[in-house]
C-alpha cells in the first residue's frame, strides 16, 4: 500500500527513519545525483504510484522455466509426500539457480519495471502478480543480491527504460522496507514473537487452507497464494491481512499461515510484516497506525468487486461487503486504544459522527458476519 504506508522523514514506521537523514540510499549511493541529492528532487514518488486496476493494460506473460531433472525430482518426492497438502504443482515455475534467478530479474526489468510503480497498490482479476518483481524468494535465498539488484534498476533508468517514480518505488522496497524489517526482527526479537498488543483470539477459519470462501478478493488472494506460494503486497496486507485484523484473529495463528504458504517466507521477514504491519500486533513499533480499511479501498485498487456476489456500497443487509460493517466494528472495538493516535483521528471522527441507531444496526450486523465468516466467539 504505498500510498497509505507511512513514508519519509524521522517517523515511527519509516524504513528511511534516521536522525541524520536517508541513510540506505545515501549511504549506498542508489538514485542520487552528483551532489547527493534525491534524483528528481525528492525521496519518494508515492503520490505517482497508486493506481487502481480497469483493466486497461495486458501484463506480460511470465516466461516459462523448463525444470531440470533434479526439479522433476524433488517435484514427484513433494507429490508423493503430501499429496493432500494445498498448493498446485504443475504450476510451479521458480528458478532454481542463480543463473535462472538473473534470468527472471531480467525479465522484469524489461519488461515489467515501467509500470512496477503505478500499479504496485493494484488489484487485478486478471493477473497474480500483475508488474511485480517475483523476486522476494530469490533475495531470501541468496541467488540474488539485494544492492546489485537495486543497481540494475537504476540502470535500466538511467538509460530510459522505466519512470522515476517506478525505480524509486523499487529500490524502496527493497533498500528500504526490506531492510527496514530486518531490523526491526534483529532489534525487537525475540519478545517480539509473543505481543498481542490487540489481544486478539479467533481462531483461524478452515478455509484459509482451502480459498473456499465467497469474498471475491479473498478468494482470489488465498488461492493463489495456496497454489503458487505467491501473492503481491496488497493481497497479503490489505485483503488477508486487513481481514485478519478486523475479525481479531489469533495473531500467533495468522503468523504461522503466512509462514506456512509463501515461498519467500523466513521469520525474519514474514514476522514483522505479518504481526507488525498487517495485524498491529505490536502496538504500532513497526508502522505507525492500522492498515485497516473497508471494502471501498479493495474496491479503488482493482477489479474483484465487479465479479463478487458481495455489494461494496452496502454496509448492512443482505449483499453488503464484509469488511464494511467489520471495519467499522474494529474501530468500534478499539476506540480507546487509538484515541490518542492521530493517524487514526478522522476514522474515529467519521465512526462517532454515525447516528446511534445506525452505529448499532452496523454493530449488529457486524457481529452476524463474524459469526458467520469466523465463527461464534
Ligand atoms: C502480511 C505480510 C507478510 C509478508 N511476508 C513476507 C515474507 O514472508 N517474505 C518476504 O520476502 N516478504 C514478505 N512480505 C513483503 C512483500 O509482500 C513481499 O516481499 C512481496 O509481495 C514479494 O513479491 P515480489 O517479489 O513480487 O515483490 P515486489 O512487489 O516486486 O517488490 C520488490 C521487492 O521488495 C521487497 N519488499 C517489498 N515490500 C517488502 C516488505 N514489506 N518487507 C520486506 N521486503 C519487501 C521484496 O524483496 C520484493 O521482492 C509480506 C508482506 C505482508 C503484508
Ligand atoms: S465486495 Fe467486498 S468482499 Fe467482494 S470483492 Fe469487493 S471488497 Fe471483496
Amino acid at each position: 500500500m504505498t500510498g497509505a504506508r507511512p513514508c519519509h522523514a524521522n517517523r515511527r514506521g519509516c524504513p528511511y527513519r534516521s536522525s541524520s537523514g536517508h541513510p540506505p540510499v545515501r549511504r549506498h549511493g542508489v538514485l542520487l545525483d552528483s551532489d547527493g541529492e534525491p534524483e528528481g528532487g525528492r525521496w519518494n514518488y508515492d503520490r505517482d504510484n497508486r493506481a487502481g486496476w480497469r483493466g486497461k493494460d495486458v501484463p506480460p506473460s511470465r516466461p516459462v522455466l523448463e525444470p531440470d531433472q533434479v526439479t522433476c525430482d524433488v517435484l514427484q518426492l513433494v507429490e508423493q509426500a503430501f499429496p493432500d497438502n494445498p498448493g498446485d504443482l504443475t504450476r510451479f515455475n521458480l528458478a532454481v539457480t542463480a543463473e535462472q534467478a538473473d534470468q527472471q530479474l531480467a525479465f522484469f526489468i524489461e519488461h515489467c519495471l515501467d509500470r512496477f510503480g503505478h500499479y504496485q497498490d493494484a488489484l487485478a482479476e486478471e493477473s497474480d502478480w500483475l508488474y511485480h518483481s517475483l523476486v522476494s524468494m530469490y533475495l531470501n535465498i541468496g541467488l540474488l543480491d539485494p544492492l546489485d539488484t537495486c543497481r540494475q534498476v537504476e540502470t535500466a533508468w538511467r538509460e530510459g527504460k522505466c519512470t522515476l517514480s517506478a525505480a524509486e518505488g523499487f529500490v524502496r522496497q527493497v533498500l528500504g522496507w526490506r531492510e527496514y524489517v530486518r531490523g526491526v526482527y534483529w532489534l525487537y526479537m525475540p519478545d517480539y514473537g509473543d505481543l498481542n498488543s490487540l489481544e486478539t483470539d479467533a481462531p483461524l477459519p478452515d478455509w484459509f487452507w482451502s480459498g473456499d470462501i465467497d469474498l471475491r478478493c479473498l478468494q482470489r488472494a488465498i488461492g493463489q497464494s495456496l497454489d503458487l506460494g505467491y501473492a503481491h503486497h496488497i493481497q497479503r496486507l490489505m485483503v488477508i491481512g486487513n481481514f485478519a485484523l478486523l475479525t481479531g484473529l489469533a495473531v500467533q495463528e495468522v503468523c504461522e499461515w503466512y509462514l506456512a504458504v509463501y515461498v519467500d517466507a523466513f521469520e525474519w521477514v514474514e514476522l514483522p510484516n505479518t504481526l507488525g504491519m498487517a495485524l498491529h500486533g505490536d502496538g504500532g513499533l513497526m508502522a505507525s497506525k492500522p492498515y485497516a480499511a473497508s471494502g471501498k479501498y479493495i474496491q479503488r485498487q482493482g477489479n474483484h468487486c465487479a465479479q463478487c456476489r458481495y455489494r461494496p456500497d452496502r454496509v448492512t443487509g443482505e449483499g453488503a461487503c464484509p469488511y464494511n460493517s467489520l471495519y467499522w466494528a474494529f474501530l468500534e472495538r478499539h476506540k480507546e486504544g487509538f484515541g490518542n493516535n492521530p493517524r487514526m483521528a478522522l476514522a474515529l471522527k467519521n465512526w462517532e459522527r454515525k447516528p446511534a441507531g445506525e452505529q448499532r444496526e452496523i454493530l449488529v450486523w457486524a457481529s452476524r458476519e463474524q459469526d458467520r465468516l469466523v465463527g461464534e466467539a
